[in-house]
């Protein structure tokens, strides 16, 4: 555990130094700095720490997704039914509409 954590913290350091702003806002045209990682697709739906499915964010986009998270978890849809749920369907496109810079 502590291994993968400290994996983890590199891997967030790495991806924060190639990516400083906030994709969300960015898909938005907002210029704000990233301070976390946001799974893309959220662990608790199957995603997983690999770093196609990591977004640099800004907490406000990181708690508005997570809050958008829950409320689909709550409806117990899973990932398949994303698209009857235009508000996470919608996370999900801007996360892409920019893609990562190689690193
Ligand atoms: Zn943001």
């Amino acid at each position: 555990m502590r291994d993968r954590s400290r994996a983890y913290s590199r891997l967030r350091e790495r991806l924060l130094s190639a990516e400083p702003l906030c994709r969300y806002c960015r898909s938005t045209g907002l210029i704000r700095g990233a301070t976390v990682l946001d799974h893309i697709v959220a662990l608790a739906l199957g995603g997983t720490d690999d770093p196609a499915n990591l977004a640099p964010t800004c907490t406000d986009c990181n708690d508005a997704k997570s809050t958008a998270e829950k409320r689909f978890l709550a409806k117990g849809y899973d990932l398949a039914d994303v698209t009857r749920d235009p508000h996470l369907a919608d996370w999900l496109a801007r996360a892409e509409a920019i893609m990562s810079p190689p690193v």
